[in-house]
């Protein structure tokens, strides 16, 4: 069994108030956990705060980060990753190979330094390490996990973990063909039969009419990825910033009535537990 709890769901930009308290206003970032095995975050945006709240104590703490690019609303909350400050912590953090050749550390040192953060990403306590990944499969102890490159704006990568015949797939990222629908072979690869997908939902058709080169995709092209790649579940994620509580229950409600696959919208603080519908 994994166990997946969402720390952030929104992208973009955190976003506050009363109107978005029940899914929360966090960005990017989802735990992935299996017994007996190192601790997956996808993605640090600001939710990774929150998860580093709940870790922080735990001694000699190891997590590995598969990180699907390099955009603010995925990277945020690594300073403020708490576990950070100790020195038996070790962190590894797979990203995407740049296309310049640019290593992904010389460019988190770039970001995480003065004068835009008061301390330089080197002179934290713990040992973090960076790896750079493309289109390839690699084990993290007993977890498969197999990187694609997917469509958005820049170098960005989609994931599948797999364990013991269970598998999780996160596509917080994802550009919706700009026509007719379609997928590429990449991230059908990650898609097949997953047995739960965590796809962007960040526009309604609406939006999209006018955001349509933003990189991301509508409530109905998640949807319908989800059912052209067999998915047994679907959470939708990446939720537009402006989005309130009420549309996007109306929203989610509106596609389970309609959804072959099962689905709902990715909350803060959730966790769900992922079987295999084949065992
Ligand atoms: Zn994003
Ligand atoms: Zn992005």
């Amino acid at each position: 069994m994994l166990h997946v709890t969402f720390h952030g769901v929104r992208g973009s930009t955190p976003c506050h108030g009363h109107d978005t308290h029940h899914y929360g206003g966090n960005t990017s970032c989802v735990s992935l956990c299996a017994d007996g095995e190192t601790p997956i975050i996808f993605d640090l945006g600001t939710g990774l705060r929150y998860f580093g709240k709940q870790c922080n104590g735990t001694p000699s703490f190891r997590a590995v980060c598969l990180l699907t690019h390099l955009h603010y609303d995925h990277t945020l909350g690594l300073p403020f990753f708490e576990p950070l400050l100790h020195s038996d912590t070790t962190f590894e953090i797979y990203a995407p190979r740049q296309p310049d050749g640019r290593s992904i550390q010389e460019l988190f040192m770039e970001k995480i330094r003065p004068p835009m953060f008061p301390v330089p990403l080197d002179q934290f306590a713990a040992r973090i390490s960076f790896h750079e990944v493309g289109d390839q499969d690699f084990s993290i102890g007993n977890l498969q996990v197999r990187s694609r490159f997917v469509p958005h704006l820049g170098p960005t990568l989609g994931f599948r973990v797999t364990h013991h015949d269970v598998s999780v797939t996160y596509l917080s990222d994802h550009q919706q063909p700009l026509g007719e629908y379609g997928i590429t072979d990449a991230a059908r690869e990650l898609c097949e039969n997953t047995d739960l997908l965590i796809h962007d939902a960040q526009f309604t058709n609406e939006e999209f009419a006018t955001k349509a080169s933003w990189g991301h995709s509508t409530y109905d092209y998640a949807q319908w990825v989800a059912e052209t790649c067999g998915a047994k579940r679907l959470a939708l994620f990446h939720h537009d910033p402006s989005r309130t509580d009420a549309s996007l229950t109306a929203l989610a409600t509106a596609m389970s009535r309609t959804s072959r696959v099962p689905s709902f919208a990715a909350r803060e603080g959730e966790t769900v537990d992922v079987v295999t519908c084949s065992a």
